[in-house]
């Protein structure tokens, strides 16, 4: 835990007619969108100079959130989104802890003289940044936003917007609280913002029950034809190629949540997706109990993450790739035998 913001520090830091710009990280999940949204709202409400700024679209099944429209894509909007950074007094960071993280806007920010502010709950934050509210105990960065705003003494300026936002971060990065949920303190916030009038029950139909057919017939050929399993590792990996995605007419956010399902499988304590990108391959790392993805991924797979979810890169073929991973997890055979009791 690493929290060096002292609530006077924040409030003069935002006070005077201050310009700033919320970020978050490359294909934005639950958390991205929520948190930034959820500041964006609240800097809004304190009538405050603020823009919100993406790298790439975000999946439409958060659409519906409200002012996720105001939210710039700096693929869409590279001129506006550039000039809003360098003109920037103060820069979020947002459930990110590097700049390379944001994709090409990464020299921009790491380059702007803005004070920056990291809002994260990853572990080892980059360096570089002015001030950190950074642990890896919370479940998302959407309940380390509603903390800066209980902080600042603005508990009562979270409105039904905010708190949509803020609970679409909680439920999508805690798996509809399956994981990283055993914090009371994680269930009090959810129970505030409810009592700000959301309807945690449309919302949690309005992220999940919103699929496409495309989508869920992706879903049934993934596992069924692109899953192995390597039971003597307890791990199984789900790839799917280029064409593949292209079968299912693929959609930023189809293949969202995917790497979850071979973890219920009961001797399956490691899950990985393998993504063929336009020249890269996107591995994204999940495991149930103790073993730590995370190390996995930085030391073998040019990426990081929190212990049981982390995401990384690979550059060589799919076949090679898939190879590459079978190897890696070889070397971690007598960790990954493990059974989850209570
Ligand atoms: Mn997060």
């Amino acid at each position: 835990m690493f929290l060096d913001i002292k609530p006077d520090v924040i409030k003069s830091l935002l006070s005077g007619d201050k310009k700033i710009v919320l970020t978050s990280h490359m294909n934005p999940d639950g958390d991205a969108v929520g948190a930034t949204l959820g500041l964006l709202h609240f800097f809004t409400k304190k009538n405050m100079h603020v823009n919100a700024i993406l790298p790439n679209e975000f999946p439409a099944f958060y659409k519906w959130l409200p002012g996720s429209d105001k939210i710039l894509i700096f693929e869409q909007h590279p001129k506006k989104v550039k000039r809003l950074i360098k003109e920037a007094d103060i820069i979020f960071s947002l459930d990110y802890n590097a700049f390379n993280r944001v994709g090409q806007i990464a020299d921009l920010l790491k380059n702007s003289s803005a004070k920056k502010i990291m809002i994260d709950h990853h572990p080892n934050p980059e360096e570089g940044f002015d001030y950190y509210i950074s642990t890896v105990e919370t479940s998302s960065t959407g309940e380390l936003v509603y903390d800066f705003i209980v902080q600042l003494g603005d508990k009562n300026l979270v409105d039904e917007k905010i708190a949509a936002a803020l609970y679409v971060s909680i439920m999508t990065d805690t798996g509809s609280f399956s994981f990283s949920c055993n914090n009371p303190k994680t269930y009090r916030i959810a129970a505030d913002l409810i009592e700000k009038g959301i309807d945690a029950s449309k919302i949690h139909k309005l992220v999940y029950d919103n699929y496409s057919e495309d989508r869920l017939r992706l879903l049934g050929f993934a596992l069924s034809e692109r899953m192995i399993v390597w039971n003597d590792l307890h791990t199984a990996v789900i790839y799917l190629t280029k064409n593949d995605l292209k079968k299912f007419n693929y959609k930023v956010g189809d293949t969202e949540g995917l790497v979850n399902y071979p973890l219920s499988i009961y001797n399956i304590n490691v899950s990985v997706l393998v993504t063929e990108k336009d020249k890269k391959i996107r591995l994204s790392f999940r495991s149930k109990g103790e073993f730590a993805v995370n190390k996995v991924v930085s030391k073998y797979f040019e990426g990081g993450g929190h212990k049981n979810a982390a995401g990384g890169y690979s550059y060589v073929s799919m076949e090679k790739t898939l190879e590459n991973i079978k190897s890696v997890m070889e070397r971690y055979k007598n960790e990954l035998d493990y059974q989850i009791e209570y």
